[in-house]
């Protein structure tokens, strides 16, 4: 077995782009998700290692003298960092001749070919659902047999057939041992999620079809891939019991809830181990098994809203009627829910108007927090072929030099520069209310550190919000 590791490689400061991230950007206040993708590979692999560089505030410089210890080099790499990861495996590559390096990712798995003529100093690419072919490449097995690889044989780019997509969800082994191995949960923030959180998959795929959906559309695909229940609640009993410090488990699975039985037997299991879980929704749970995974602790859904308008929801094929997302929250509200709430402003069809229709939304059905991106067609997605077709493309990136985002698309009716100033228009008109400042200042009053908190987080977002301008107009 070839000694392996697995990067996260450093690009912006604190920027989240990498191996759990699902949108790839510097954002609001400092923030990184656990980096799943690696870590589930990882647990394929003995002797392996992971390294999270962003989230342990690790620079190349730092990295670059471990080169010489590993035979491998696995990068997960980004659509907005991609050239600095480059740099970053060439690096690796000069540093360590004898390495093999292979990038993994959304990215490099739509565009493999152009992705490995990035460099020649990248052995292969391997697309779409990694972890067995990753496997297989440690353990030594020729290019020529690897299922889902791109690489270079006798100098001519050559795709070997597609890998099947993993089926049996409970062969993988659980990613528990890799955190505790690799990872200083500290490092991980999730802004809405107590502290420390821990985050993993119990699952892989979404049956949506939504639009600007980078994962299930380059990954995971559109079958939901389950755990089964027995062991989603034999490894969180693990985590709880490695690593004592976790205040709140979160499962990052695209819709946890899909599966309702499902969901509800995994919810029975980890109400008695008397733990504070979260996990993500689609809005449209019915009451019954909301009811039940609350009396099992559940605390918070992160919910996809993305727009308060039909039209908007149909374009990007959401799949879900505003009627249902208001019942749903009517009912999380009921039952003392909390919900987390992400918008998406430069969506198709959007206008002017309907930006103001979705803050009223917003406002509506009030999240206790919200969080607000730019539409980011990512290559890969519908959005992408259909932002080229139309012309709604800007050509360049996706972030600023200093990792936070741009509005990359724009409209002949909407600017980009509208769509980029209109979400910082979201984040006033929603937050800076006599409502919500209320909520927020009891939630404060009840916790010293929900206090310091928020205060710190408070001071990050507003140096969000002006660094977004300053970098924007200097870009
Ligand atoms: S429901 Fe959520 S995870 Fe599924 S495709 Fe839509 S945005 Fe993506």
């Amino acid at each position: 077995m070839k000694k392996t590791l697995f990067l996260n490689p450093p690009s912006y400061e604190g920027f989240d782009g990498g191996a759990g991230s699902r949108y790839q950007a510097k954002r609001e206040v400092r923030s990184f998700w656990y980096p799943t993708w690696l870590a589930q590979v990882a647990a394929l692999v003995p002797d392996s290692r992971v390294i999270d560089a962003p989230a342990r505030g690790l620079s190349l410089d730092d990295i670059l003298p471990q080169a010489k210890d590993f035979e491998l080099a696995i990068l997960y790499v980004s659509a907005p960092t991609f050239n600095s990861d480059v740099q970053v495996a060439e690096a690796l590559k000069k540093a360590n001749p004898r390495l093999m390096v292979g990038l993994v990712g959304a990215h490099v798995a739509t565009l493999p070919e152009p992705s490995l003529e990035a460099s020649q100093l990248v052995d292969f690419i391997a697309r779409h659902e990694f972890d067995y072919t990753i496997k297989e490449i440690a353990e030594g097995k020729p290019f020529d047999e690897v299922d889902g690889i791109t690489w270079r044989k006798n100098g001519k780019i050559v795709h070997n057939r597609d890998r099947a997509q993993i089926h049996d969800m409970d062969a993988l082994p659980m990613v528990a041992p890799v955190y505790h191995r690799d990872l200083v949960i500290e490092d991980y923030f999730i802004g809405y999620l107590k502290y420390p959180y821990m985050s993993f998959y119990t699952g892989r795929g979404c049956r949506a079809k939504c639009t600007f959906c980078l994962w299930p559309q380059t990954i995971g695909g559109h079958t939901y891939r389950t755990r089964s229940p027995a062991k989603v609640v034999e490894e969180v009993a693990l985590m709880k019991k490695m690593f004592p410090q976790v205040q709140e488990f979160f499962f990052d699975d695209d819709t946890f809830t899909d599966n309702h039985e499902r969901a509800e037997e995994i919810a029975r299991g980890l109400g008695k181990l008397g733990i504070t879980w979260s996990c993500n929704a689609r809005p449209n749970v019915p009451y019954e098994t909301l009811k039940i995974l609350k009396e099992n602790g559940l605390r918070l859904l992160l919910v996809g809203y993305e727009s308060g308008v039909q039209e908007i929801l149909n374009n990007i094929k959401k799949g879900t009627k505003l009627e249902i997302i208001r019942r749903f929250n009517a009912d999380c509200h009921k039952l003392g829910i909390a919900i987390h709430g992400t918008f998406i402003v430069g969506l198709p069809g959007e206008t002017r108007e309907t930006i103001k229709q979705t803050i009223a939304f917003a406002k509506e059905i009030n999240p206790h927090t919200i969080q607000v991106s730019l539409a980011a067609p990512y290559p890969g997605t519908a959005l992408y072929r259909q932002a080229r077709e139309n012309g709604w493309l800007k050509e360049g990136d996706l972030v600023q030099d200093n990792g936070l985002q741009i509005a990359a698309l724009s409209y002949p009716h909407l600017s980009s520069e509208e769509i980029f100033e209109s979400l910082a228009d979201f984040y006033k008109a929603f937050y800076f209310r006599p409502r919500k400042i209320a909520e927020i200042t009891f939630e404060m009053l009840k916790s010293w550190d929900m206090t310091k908190r928020r205060l710190r987080e408070g001071a990050e977002f507003f140096r969000f919000l002006r660094t977004r301008h300053d970098g924007c107009e200097a870009a």
